[in-house]
């Protein structure tokens, strides 16, 4: 439980977009009076120690103190000695359920207008381990990586967001008819924790059977968790059942802090022109919000943002319009009652 004075939240704005749209959400949290003062940090890379590059210990203090985050898309250099910043903040926060609430907005056009799923993968192990090797010439082996522990720990989390967040299901998405130990074991673990919450319906998918279901009819899902793999996946699926990456939220959980990010990149190609969409930032600000259980707070903002997609008359070009960010941001809080 969080207490309902002024929260402190560090603030990663990021690169390409990253500033605009994160200027964006400021105004619009300002304008709403919402309780959160911003610890803005830089995450460039730096030297470490070892000859690498990584994030200044600066930005990871503020994290460790305010235990909560914002942060905008981050450029990875590419070239050797640079490693992913995205991932080494995964790592260093141990932030190991990403979620993603797809839902479809009024005023976007999309297949579906029913659409409202929240893909929970596991962000820390499966597929993703990297630990891989050449056994001999032409020959390599890649581990999937499937402990007990994380597994469970991510169930937990599948079900405890069910069930705080009005939630009637949830599917574990697998391939334990092929994986049969390593799904398996992720599949007994979401099994076990099914049973502590008899209020939740829990099913078991393939995953195939899943994405043939899911652009079929998404409204048969709720609540998915699943491996690393299948849900980086899995999740841009489903944010491209709502509208793209441009308008989804993203928050990344750890034991000891949260970081909530916008998952599309950079965009270099329009960064510094006020063109950038700050919908998918600001909507993982709201996440963050809920997570901090400054609900009204939440629900104020979000509201003002859904009318402003629905009347859809400062849309950024993203969408289809022509509005600057700068337009959508004032309309946005034009609208905050
Ligand atoms: P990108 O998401 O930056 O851009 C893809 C396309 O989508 C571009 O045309 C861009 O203009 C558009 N776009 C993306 N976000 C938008 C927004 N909010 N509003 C309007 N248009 C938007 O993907 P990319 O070009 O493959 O990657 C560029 C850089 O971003 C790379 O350095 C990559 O490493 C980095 N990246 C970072 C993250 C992250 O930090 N989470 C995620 C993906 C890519």
């Amino acid at each position: 439980a969080y207490s309902t004075g002024v929260r402190r939240v560090t603030l990663i704005p990021g690169h390409g977009i990253g500033p605009e749209i994160t200027v964006a959400v400021q105004k619009i949290f300002e304008a709403a009076k919402v309780p959160i003062e911003w610890d803005e940090v830089d995450v460039t890379a730096v030297r470490g120690p070892d000859g690498k590059f990584g994030i200044p210990q600066k930005a990871i203090d503020s994290v460790n103190t305010n235990k909560i985050g914002l942060k905008g898309p981050l450029m990875t250099p590419v070239g050797k000695g640079y490693r992913s910043l995205n991932l080494a903040l995964r790592k260093e926060f141990d932030l190991y359920a990403n979620v993603r609430p797809c839902k479809s907005l009024d005023g976007i056009k999309t297949l579906y207008d029913d659409v409202d799923v929240v893909t929970i993968r596991e962000n820390t192990e499966g597929e993703y381990s990297g630990i891989e090797h050449e056994i001999v010439d032409g020959v390599v082996q890649s581990i999937k990586l499937i402990t007990e522990e994380a597994s469970k720990r991510v169930a937990e989390f599948a079900f405890q967001f069910a069930t705080e967040n009005n939630r009637k299901k949830v599917t574990a998405v697998h391939k334990a008819n092929i994986m049969r130990m390593s799904d398996g074991l992720f599949l007994r673990c979401c099994r076990d924790v099914a049973t502590k919450y008899p209020d939740i319906k829990f099913e078991e998918r393939y995953l195939d059977t899943v994405c043939l279901n899911m652009v079929q009819d998404p409204s048969k899902f709720d609540v998915l968790v699943m491996p690393n793999l299948y849900g980086d996946i899995m999740s841009d699926m489903c944010s491209g059942l709502v509208g793209g990456l441009g308008l989804t939220p993203s928050g990344n959980i750890g034991k000891n802090g949260a970081l909530f990010e916008s998952v599309h990149g950079t965009a270099p190609d329009i960064a510094g022109k006020d063109l950038a969409n700050p919908t998918a930032l600001l909507l993982s600000a709201i996440m963050m919000l809920r997570h901090l259980q400054l609900n009204e707070h939440a629900d104020r903002v979000q509201n003002a943002c859904y009318e402003v997609l629905r009347e859809g008359k400062a849309l950024t070009g993203d969408l289809g319009g022509t509005g600057k960010c700068s337009d959508y941001t004032n309309a946005v809080i034009s609208k905050l009652n």
